[in-house]
């Protein structure tokens, strides 16, 4: 099984160095986050999840969780390695103070998901879950539930659930058919069968408080009728502590390809009590509020598999002695060189590590106006700040798993054989990324939520708050000397996304299969650009810093240079695909897609 390390020297450079992350102190609510409080939370995080999480995965994903006469288990360590993780105050981390939290801001908090998800996906569905239960009880509902179940979300000893999906409606929740029937209580019994529920049913809490989407008697139909109730596993007694079993059950789990430890249930409600949360009939716009902050901790999962799968390849490549270097012998002592001299292998261990450090530098760009968006006291650094993240959240959910899945697949070809082996670990990260690409909305939903919702928005202004400062950066740094390739080879790959968001914008007007089909490539163009700028900014620093003597600067530069040569131009066919329009994919009958097997 591969070790694994925190990654806190690079994780450090991007919260202190390249962004402007020890800034957030300056926020009030951020005050005790200074630089050296960061740096002590990521020393903890890096121990507790490399000495308890990660022992766990490996036999987690074989174990997986079992289902029996209602109770679902989770596997052996899990419940211990729970009750340490919420002891030590983790479940709490971003929470607010009033509620028992630590306030941490999220920039910080998505650096110790990614070390959760290196360490043990499955594991962190459980708090992750959580987070989103929290979450959208505390921006949507009202004071008593808020004092109810936040405090117990925090210390951890309730969980929580998102029970949006039925059998016929995943991506279309319009179709939901969950009924909410009003009581003279105030309260509703809820009825209908959700499946996919994550964390539905478990050991590792006293209570679990499933987060419902469902219909009133008199709700309009489609999207517009949906409302969001509160229904707890055991219904809490006045003084907070779990009372009575509610009418929600387990019915069964789902055998699944990965994130094994993790329990997906099919839960069956039947008259539960809940009660409304927000407004009637505004349950999809409150789930959306939320959601944004969900989409961004699956893209932190696929950066925090890649991260593992990168570690785990990189010491393979190391010790594994296959074949010699073409140039001649470089151990020559031993019987074979390690396949670290080999050009293919390198060039996947760079393109692993070059998407996995430009994706953590975005994700954390990101994290850091999150907080700025949140909290802030200047109203026009607030708008700006959100406005970024409301482009940036589909780019980190989808380039951010699509490179988590891309990374860990390639972590498998760097072990050759013994990568499709379980026992080295290898396979299951792959196993494990393939659900980040389709959950919290598949990737071709966030393609065209940023290409159908946020693109327009506003006149492009949320485009502008990311096309302003990478158009700034090229200006400032055009005359710098040592960045010109980095630079020019940026201005070249932002002139495509500018070109193509024109394209897109002014086909789409006119038909919307146009901007529908080139949607996942120019969600990718900008994914890749992105995180070239990512890049660009962090060579800058490091032309800056290359005579420090750790070779960490020199490491950055040369990253740099391989992600500008060999992976960017991933750009221009993207962008010839964009300009070639979406006929080819509308123009087929749909009687031809099956016309080679057709008698
Ligand atoms: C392990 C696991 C855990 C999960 N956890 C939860 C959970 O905790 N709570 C919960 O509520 N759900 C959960 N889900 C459900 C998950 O969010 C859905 O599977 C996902 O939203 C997609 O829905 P679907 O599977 O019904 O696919 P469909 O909606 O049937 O989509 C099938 C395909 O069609 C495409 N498609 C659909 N509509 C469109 C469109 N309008 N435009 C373009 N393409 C479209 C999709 O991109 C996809 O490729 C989980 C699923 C899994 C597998």
């Amino acid at each position: 099984m591969a070790d694994y390390t925190a990654p806190i020297r690079d994780m450090r450079f991007v919260y202190h160095e390249l962004l402007d992350g020890d800034s957030l102190a300056d926020i009030p609510s951020y005050e005790d986050f200074t630089p050296d409080v960061v740096d002590a939370v990521l020393e903890e995080a890096g121990k507790f999840t490399s000495e308890i999480l990660q022992p766990l995965n490996l036999s987690g994903d074989s174990e997986g969780c079992t289902l029996e006469n209602g109770v679902v288990r989770t596997p052996k360590g899990f419940k211990e390695a729970y009750d340490q993780f919420a002891q030590g105050g983790w479940t709490g981390l971003s929470a607010d103070p009033e509620f028992g939290g630590q306030g941490a801001p999220a920039a910080l908090h998505f650096l110790i998901q990614e070390m959760i998800c290196s360490t043990n996906m499955a594991f962190g569905m459980y708090p992750g879950l959580t987070e989103g239960a929290y979450n959208a009880i505390n921006l949507h509902g009202n004071d008593e539930q808020k004092a109810l179940y936040l405090p117990k979300f925090v210390e951890g000893t309730w969980s929580g659930t998102m029970c949006l999906t039925e059998p016929h409606s995943g991506t279309d929740l319009g179709l939901i058919r969950t009924k909410a029937i009003p009581q003279d209580d105030g309260s509703y019994k809820v009825t209908g069968t959700k499946i996919f529920i994550s964390a539905g049913e478990h050991d590792l809490t006293e209570n679990i408080v499933h987060l419902v989407l469902a219909r009133m008697p008199d709700a309009p139909a489609g999207t517009k009728g949906i409302s969001l109730f509160v229904v707890p596993k055991f219904i809490p007694k006045e003084d907070a502590t779990v009372g009575p079993r509610n009418g929600v059950a387990c019915g069964s789990l789902e055998h699944k390809m990965g994130i094994k430890a993790s329990a997906t249930c099919v839960m069956n409600f039947d008259d539960a009590t809940g009660w409304l949360v927000g407004q009637p009939h505004k349950g999809m716009r409150a789930m959306f509020t939320m959601m944004n902050a969900a989409r961004l901790g699956v893209g932190i999962q696929g950066l925090g598999l890649g991260e593992a799968a990168y570690q785990g390849a990189l010491t393979y490549a190391k010790d594994r002695l296959q074949g010699r270097a073409l140039k001649g012998a470089e151990s020559p002592d031993k019987p074979a060189d390690s396949i670290l001299v080999h050009p293919d292998v390198r060039k996947n261990l760079l393109t692993m590590k070059s998407l996995t450090e430009g994706m953590r530098a975005l994700a954390i760009w990101t994290g850091i106006s999150l907080d700025q968006a949140e909290k802030s006291d200047d109203p026009a650094a607030k708008q700006r700040a959100d406005d970024l993240v409301q482009v940036l959240t589909p780019i980190v959910k989808s380039f951010g798993t699509d490179s988590g899945f891309l990374t860990a697949n390639l972590g498998v070809q760097i072990f050759g054989g013994h990568g499709y082996i379980h026992e080295h670990g290898m396979e299951q990260f792959v196993r494990d990324a393939r659900i980040t690409q389709l959950y919290e909305g598949t990737n071709g939903i966030q393609a065209l939520d940023l290409v159908g919702r946020k693109m327009g928005m506003h006149y492009g202004r949320y485009l502008r708050a990311f096309f302003h400062p990478v158009q700034g950066f090229i200006e400032a740094n055009a005359d710098d000397a040592d960045l010109q390739p980095i630079v020019l080879g940026l201005a070249k790959a932002f002139g495509r996304l500018q070109q193509a968001t024109g394209v897109l914008a002014q086909k789409g007007l006119s038909n919307p299969n146009e901007a529908a089909a080139g949607a996942m490539d120019y969600l990718n163009l900008f994914g890749y650009v992105a995180i070239a700028f990512m890049w660009a900014k962090s060579a800058k620093i490091a032309f800056e810093k290359k005579d420090d003597e750790s070779g960490f600067y020199v490491g950055k530069l040369k990253t740099a240079r391989f992600y500008y040569e060999r992976v960017l131009p991933e750009t221009s066919s993207l962008f010839a695909k964009i300009m070639a329009g979406g006929d080819s994919i509308m123009d087929m009958e749909e009687e031809l897609f099956g016309a080679s097997v057709a008698a």
